[in-house]
């Protein structure tokens, strides 16, 4: 079996949040779907993906992991780690979904196997930085999500910052946190616990935007609230500064999201700086470097849960993984996402409330619907393609 082509995709059945989605095309009549959405970049990953293909056709789509090296090695002047690891992650993803169809299995059923009956979420409610959001807003979309059958919730309670020297300005985006920009995160906070009661798993996330002072202040803080975890309190470059926190706080602490491959989480690992950790399967360098990760941290006895914010493809990547990793805490969704997911995926993903539930499907055990999807296609080139709500 020849990869022959490979074919890019930006779709958006909602406003403001294009995927990017990648079929894998072979000389056999099988496709393999993969998936490599970031945020405003999707114009970037086409052309990135154009770029890489003739590395890729012409080889033989069983030769996952040669292709995984072949694409990290060639480019590493520019670091596997960040953009080349998005293009690897769409193409090993679909790469394993050829797989599963070519032996008839489930992708989990090639990783090892089940080591849980179906896999449990966490979702969100929306974040106090989106415009005119209340508190009153937070507590209503609380309760809905718990009677939609959730009992995982992560926020972020901060509204946008400016930097201690006053208006932003390109030079200075590091955010600093107030006393009462603190306050109203904790107000937000302490509604939501009393909303949701004491047995509700609630995580924050700082998103990455807040000086070591500021990360550490809100820390504190938030120390009653008795989280799962305080996410990327501060930018992913600095260890260092990570570890001021951490060492300042007593609150557990889940990085990962902004870390690529398994080069970035040895240092973060070996140096016991995080608690739990966040690889996403579309950045971090797909299904095949999401095992890794997850093996890595297993002897550090650190849990794993996908950061997924993306699209249907990525949470089923996300989804086969988390069947098969023992050190395994959720998988990450935008629960009120899967009616849009919906739209343009025949078959789509099996969930009930928290769960996703495993199918004999082959493969991913979903596919893009090209009767339906047309009508969500984004130009590459248009404003749309870079838009990010
Ligand atoms: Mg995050």
């Amino acid at each position: 079996m020849k990869i022959t082509d490979i074919k890019t995709y930006i779709v958006s059945p909602i406003p403001g949040s294009p995927w990017v989605f990648v079929e894998v095309e072979t000389d056999e009549g099988i496709t393999g779907l993969g998936e490599c959405t970031d945020y405003r970049s999707g114009p970037m990953l086409v052309a990135g993906i154009e770029a890489v293909k003739a590395m890729v056709v012409g080889e033989d789509p069983a030769h996952i992991e040669e292709i995984w090296q072949r694409i990290f090695r060639q480019y590493s002047s520019l670091s596997g780690r960040g953009f080349i690891s998005h293009l690897i992650s769409g193409i090993d993803i679909a790469l394993w979904d050829i797989r599963g169809q070519v032996l008839g299995q489930p992708i989990y059923k090639l990783l090892g196997g089940p080591v849980r009956d179906r896999v449990p979420l966490y979702t969100h409610i929306q974040d106090q930085w989106y415009d005119g959001v209340t508190i009153d807003d937070a507590v209503a979309a609380a309760k809905q999500t718990l009677a939609d059958g959730h009992d995982a919730i992560k926020t972020d309670p901060f509204k946008w910052q400016r930097s201690l020297t006053g208006e932003f300005t390109g030079a200075d985006r590091v955010e600093y946190l107030s006393p009462r920009a603190i306050g109203e995160a904790i107000d937000w906070m302490d509604a939501v616990r009393e909303a949701v009661g004491p047995e509700t798993e609630l995580m924050v996330d700082a998103h990455g935007r807040f000086d070591v002072a500021s990360a550490i202040a809100a820390g504190r803080a938030l120390e009653h609230v008795n989280l799962i975890w305080y996410e990327e309190p501060v930018p992913p470059e600095s260890f260092k500064a990570l570890r001021q926190v951490r060492e300042s706080t007593d609150i557990p602490i889940c990085m990962g999201e902004r870390h690529f491959t398994r080069y970035d989480y040895v240092p973060m690992l070996e140096e016991r700086l995080v608690d739990f950790i966040m690889p996403d399967i579309s950045w971090t360098g797909g299904i095949s470097e999401m095992m890794r990760i997850a093996s890595l941290a297993e002897p550090f006895y650190v849990r794993i849960s996908p950061h997924d914010a993306l699209g249907p493809v990525s949470i089923m990547a996300g989804f086969h993984c988390s069947m098969t990793i023992p050190n395994f805490y959720r998988l990450e969704c935008l629960h009120t996402r899967f009616p849009d997911f919906a739209k343009i995926m025949d078959p789509m993903f099996e969930y009930e409330g928290k769960w996703i539930n495993p199918t004999d499907r082959p493969g991913l055990g979903v596919a893009l619907n090209h009767e339906t999807f047309d009508e969500f296609l984004v130009d590459p080139a248009s404003e749309h393609a870079r838009a990010f709500r």
